[in-house]
């Protein structure tokens, strides 16, 4: 099968042949035919993420291997089933659930594979992924039927939308006075943002550091928006929402963000820890404990979360946010991550066969 693979740290992704695999059990090999660009891929390209004064978090010590076909946002209909699967070959498209664990310990017992500490995510480490004409997928229960959402978002549900959807469920139940804070108002944000207001939450705070942006949120139910790149942003932040937050959302996650998280939190508050845009800052431990924080990291979702998230989409008006699609080929997924890496993307990018 054909896959666009990358074969060293920083290295471009370059079309290779790989032997197809000979399906086992309930297996599947999904035929692509919409995969998401995500920025964790240009971190993953690159080769490591930033861990502050820890130093990096290398694609090798994550367990990755080369040649690495990255890429967890799929959509794709069924080319050939294993032979215990009851699924069959055929024209309906299917969300990919990507965030594998190894099916044995209590968390992916529980269903929250997500949680496992041997995950086995498709396209990110030594499982391959959805930059690839196939892929396979390890069991049929990893399938969640489109419908008639459209293919490229129900792409981005797999990652960016059920991240946001774990996150908002995070700090939800909320009282109506209670304001949710979201920093960061990129797709992940923006989608939070809506999710937020789907869910019937009232007073949403988005924080970002671009004016179009927050522009963007205050249409899909933010209530108060403030540009972060003011000379003292946590005062200026307060000045905005008139009192303290009961809750942040923190997509960026990097020093100066959680940071003004902690700052903007009410006693017994909570931060969600989702972005990986890395670095570190100090704070007082005693105040974690005379405030009553709880600080909660947030990595993607459950496959009953993402379920959940695709009923919600199926049912409610979430919305569709701006996609750029591009033609599912090496030349273009370099393009995409160059672009994300330096900034150039606005909403996602997903690439159809
Ligand atoms: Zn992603
Ligand atoms: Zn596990």
């Amino acid at each position: 099968m054909q896959v666009f693979a990358v074969c060293a740290p920083g290295a471009p992704a370059e079309e290779i042949e790989l032997p197809t695999p000979e399906l086992t059990g309930k297996q599947i090999l999904i035929q692509v035919t919409h995969s998401g660009v995500c920025h964790s891929d240009v971190h993953l390209q690159e080769g490591a993420f930033d861990l502050g004064s820890a130093g990096e978090l290398t694609f090798a010590a994550m367990g990755g291997k080369y040649p690495a076909v990255f890429g967890h946002e799929i959509v794709g209909t069924i080319a050939a089933a294993g032979p215990e699967a009851s699924l069959q070959p055929g024209d309906t498209q299917y969300i990919v659930f990507p965030w594998i664990g190894c099916g044995e310990c209590q968390a992916c017992q529980e269903d929250r594979e997500n949680y496992c500490p041997r995950g086995r995510n498709l396209g990110t480490m030594d499982i391959h992924g959805g930059f690839a004409r196939e892929v396979l997928v390890p069991d049929e229960k990893y399938l969640i039927e489109l419908g008639d959402l459209d293919p490229a978002w129900g792409a981005t549900l797999a990652c960016s939308g059920v991240t946001s959807y774990s996150a908002v469920n995070k700090v939800l139940p909320r009282g109506d006075d209670d304001i949710v804070a979201v920093i960061g108002a990129g797709g992940v944000g923006l989608m939070a943002v809506a999710m937020l207001k789907a869910l019937g939450h009232k007073q949403i705070a988005v924080v970002d550091v671009s004016d179009e942006n927050l522009e963007s949120a205050k249409g899909l139910g933010a209530t108060i928006t403030f540009n972060s790149k003011a000379s003292n942003p946590l005062e200026g932040f307060l000045a905005a929402t008139g009192k303290k937050v009961a809750a942040v959302i923190d997509f960026v996650n990097n020093g100066g963000t959680s940071s003004l998280a902690l700052g903007a939190l009410q006693k017994g508050g909570k931060l969600v820890s989702v972005g990986l845009f890395g670095g570190e800052h100090t704070y007082p431990t005693a105040m974690l404990a005379l405030q009553v924080f709880t600080i909660e990291g947030n990595f993607v979702g459950s496959l009953p979360e993402l379920k959940a998230l695709v009923e919600l989409a199926k049912t409610k008006d979430l919305p569709v946010l701006p996609i750029a699609e591009r033609p599912l080929d090496a030349d273009n997924l370099n393009a995409a991550l160059q672009d994300l890496a330096a900034g150039k993307s606005r909403g996602r990018t997903v690439l159809t066969a």
